[in-house]
């Protein structure tokens, strides 16, 4: 289920501390260490999975789960009227710098779009 080097499988199981916002059965929320905006949290699932091109064919629910907490920390957060954006960033191009699966809940400004 985890991998022995990856960073968020350490911060599932302790070996490695954050700031956790959210914890169910499926999935935690834990602010990023480099915020990008004045609300951001990652929301991983508890089982590793690198990115999304490696979600297994039944793995409906963990996105599902991912999304379910991001809802519940938006409201926790107090941002889920005014807006918010979630992303899921998968492999270079896209600027992904951590190999478990991992959602971006950004809020507390304004945010610009198209995004960079
Ligand atoms: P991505 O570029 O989509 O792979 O996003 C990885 C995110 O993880 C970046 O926004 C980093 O700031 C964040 N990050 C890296 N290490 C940690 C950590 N130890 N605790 C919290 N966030 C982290
Ligand atoms: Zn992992």
């Amino acid at each position: 289920m985890n991998e022995p080097d990856c960073l968020f499988c350490k911060i599932v199981t302790g070996d490695i501390t954050a700031d956790v916002v959210y914890e169910s059965d499926s999935c935690i929320g834990f602010r990023d260490i480099n915020p990008q905006a004045p609300t951001h949290v990652l929301v991983i699932p508890r089982e590793h999975v690198a990115t999304i091109n490696d979600l297994p064919q039944g793995g409906a629910p963990i996105v599902g789960n991912l999304f379910l907490a991001a809802k519940a920390i938006a409201a926790a957060e107090g941002i889920a009227d005014e807006g918010y954006r979630t992303v899921v960033n998968c492999n270079r191009a896209a600027g992904q710098t951590v190999f478990h699966l991992h959602l971006h809940l950004l809020g507390g400004r304004d945010l610009d779009w198209p995004p960079g």
